[in-house]
């Protein structure tokens, strides 16, 4: 569920139909795309999701914690504890039969306080806060998206989903065997040149470059400014390519 290079996700039901058949346990890698469940708006592509055993959920990606605090989430808490649990007797005494010791759910023992950062801020801004947070992401990307689509020569090779986009610089003047090297060379400029930092991805066997935006603070001119960077790199690197060509 939101997968690192496009953020898309599965069809989650479809495939819990298919584990149950067949007694599989389901996890689902939600690390990044899960705090979709934050948003009010887009908690719906998550459909399916309560049908899975178990699944991982990043919190130091795209819900506002600093590294690192990530959950495995399941269903039945039981189960983490009887994979993980141990009874050594120097832990005898300070063993707290009321409630399931956190050393019990994960394969560490001594570990900070990871979780309070986390409740910190679910008190302090709120779900609906939160939420708003998510909505207004996913808004800045398909501001950014319209704006790729607009510009002459460039194409999303992947649409807006969980805040992440891909595209690439492919003008019908140049081969279509450069543009792996051309895109190559136009994001190595811009993160060379400029504060901005795009890296690239390889999608069906082309070579795109991924802008994903997981931090609030973004906003539309951020993303205008950088792509109004990425196309007059790729209107330079184009022109120095077609006179190296003549
Ligand atoms: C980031 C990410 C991971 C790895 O998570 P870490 O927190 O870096 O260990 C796994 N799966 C997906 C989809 C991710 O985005």
């Amino acid at each position: 569920m939101g997968t690192t290079n496009t953020g898309s996700i599965d069809p989650i039901r479809e495939m819990a139909a298919l584990a149950h058949r067949y007694g599989m346990w389901l996890h689902i890698d939600a690390a990044y795309g899960g705090s979709i469940l934050f948003s009010n708006t887009y908690r719906y592509l998550s459909y399916g999701l309560s049908e899975a055993d178990s699944f991982t959920w990043d919190q130091h990606k795209w819900g506002l914690q600093t590294y690192s605090c990530s959950c495995i989430i399941a269903k039945d808490k039981q189960k983490l504890v009887r994979t993980f649990a141990e009874h050594p007797e120097y832990l005898e005494d300070i063993r707290d039969s009321a409630h399931v010791d956190a050393w019990d759910l994960g394969i560490e023992m001594t570990r900070p306080a990871r979780c309070l950062k986390l409740w910190v801020t679910c008190q302090a801004l709120g779900t609906k806060r939160i939420s708003d947070i998510i909505d207004r992401t996913i808004h800045t990307m398909e501001a950014a998206e319209e704006r790729i689509r607009e510009a002459p020569g460039w194409e999303i090779t992947s649409p807006s989903m969980c805040g992440a986009i891909t595209f690439r610089y492919a003008p019908s003047c140049i081969e279509k065997e450069k543009y792996d090297e051309l895109n190559s060379k136009i994001a190595a400029r811009l993160n060379d040149e400029t504060d901005a930092y795009l890296a690239t991805t390889v999608i069906k066997g082309k070579k795109v470059i991924r802008m994903c935006v997981i931090n609030s603070s973004i906003t539309d001119r951020d993303t205008a400014e950088v792509i109004d960077d990425l196309k007059r790199i790729a209107a330079e690197t184009e022109t120095e390519y077609i006179a190296s060509r003549a």
